[in-house]
């Protein structure tokens, strides 16, 4: 029997941008099944959620076949942190890959569109600058990121093959760096690890001497700009990069934060982790003039929001 809303199925629904998507798929009247296994996520991200008449939650691993009917699939299943992603490599590479083919398969059985969370990790560490959608990348194929950079890249050729021999419709954007309320506070990512460390006036960690680069974008316009990608035409296939093409290095984010969170916390220098890309900034030419997207928010107020989301969560202990 036919439903009337739209059903969606959002693999890794539980983690901070699929938490968000899940929401907003919500107010938009969609029927949205959040399948995640809890490797990276709890239940608190969607927790408030759960009650909601057409929000269905399913533990899964989507290493594993899965058989539903839906008519879109935004796949985010993924460990997206370097620290999570590097503790076991293996299993890392088989999500991407295995987890693309199983909702590939699903998508050829159903019909329904697909969506794919890729990453400016495909461009590793890059000799074009800023990076845009031409550019085939610099990546590693054997060091300890190349589990997550290459297997987003090998789930970018399913994604390519799959529409190109079956037909399918796919969406696939490369994500660059993404912050805000619901980041993992213990997941090792710059923008969470500055904020707490601020705001417990601890030192904040910068990772060789700072001045490497990354734009970063806030969580509402990344999201608005997959579903805007998701409701595009069919021919608009990406990949496409969505991400604020606004530059920081890291040591003027660690002195934002520190002047947004009022903190004395001292600034100390770490090893720089191997195959740490010395840059990153997106092009999205391509999103502006096919989507008509772009970032609204500022770094200054979005650091304002996830640092008033981690103020609350250490008020409570869970951080
Ligand atoms: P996250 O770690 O918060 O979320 C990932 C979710 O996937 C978690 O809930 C985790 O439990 C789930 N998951 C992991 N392996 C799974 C499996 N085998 N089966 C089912 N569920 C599984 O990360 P995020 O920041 O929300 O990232 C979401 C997606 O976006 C990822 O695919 C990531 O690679 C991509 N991305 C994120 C960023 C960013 O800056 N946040 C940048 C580029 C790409
Ligand atoms: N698959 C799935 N759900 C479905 C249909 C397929 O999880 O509804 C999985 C199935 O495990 C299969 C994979 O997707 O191995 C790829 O499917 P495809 O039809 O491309 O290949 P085949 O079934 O021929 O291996
Ligand atoms: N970084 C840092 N201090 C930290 C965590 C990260 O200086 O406590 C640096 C890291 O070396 C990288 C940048 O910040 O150059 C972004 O790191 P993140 O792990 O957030 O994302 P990615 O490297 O995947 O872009």
């Amino acid at each position: 029997m036919k439903t009337l809303n739209k059903r969606v199925l959002v693999t890794g629904g539980a983690g901070f941008l699929g938490s968000h998507l899940c929401e907003r798929l919500l107010e938009q009247g969609c029927d949205v099944l959040c399948v995640d296994n809890f490797y990276t996520a709890t239940k608190d991200n969607i927790r408030h959620l759960l009650g909601h008449p057409h929000f269905e939650l399913m533990r899964h691993d989507v290493t594993f076949p899965l058989y539903v009917e839906v008519d879109e699939i935004y796949n985010l299943a993924c460990p997206a942190s370097p620290i999570h992603y590097q503790s076991d490599p293996v299993q890392t590479t088989k999500t991407s890959v295995h987890g693309a083919i199983n909702m590939l398969g699903l998508a050829k059985r159903t019909g329904a569109r697909i969506f794919q969370a890729s990453t400016s990790e495909v461009y590793g560490d890059p000799e074009v600058h800023p990076q845009d959608e031409g550019y085939w990348g610099r990546v590693n194929p054997i060091g300890p990121r190349a589990c997550y950079d290459e297997g987003k890249r090998c789930a970018e050729t399913l994604f390519f093959d799959y529409h190109r021999q079956h037909g399918l419709r796919v969406k696939v954007a490369r994500i660059f760096n993404t912050y805000g309320p619901r980041m993992h506070p213990d997941d090792g990512r710059v923008v969470s690890n500055f904020i707490i460390q601020a705001l417990r006036n601890e030192p904040i960690t910068l990772y060789g001497d700072g001045s490497q680069s990354r734009a970063f974008c806030y969580v509402d316009d990344m999201i608005e700009g997959i579903v805007k990608l998701m409701e595009s035409p069919d021919q608009v296939t990406g990949p496409i990069n969505l991400g604020n093409p606004v530059e920081f290095s890291m040591r003027e984010l660690a002195e934002c934060v520190r002047e947004l969170t009022g903190s004395n916390a001292p600034l100390i220098e770490r090893p720089l982790p191997v195959d740490d890309p010395r840059q990153r900034r997106p092009d999205i030419s391509l999103a502006r003039e096919l989507l008509s997207w772009e970032p609204r928010v500022q770094l200054v107020e979005g650091l304002r929001r996830t640092v008033e989301y981690f103020e609350a969560l250490l008020r409570r202990g869970l951080a």
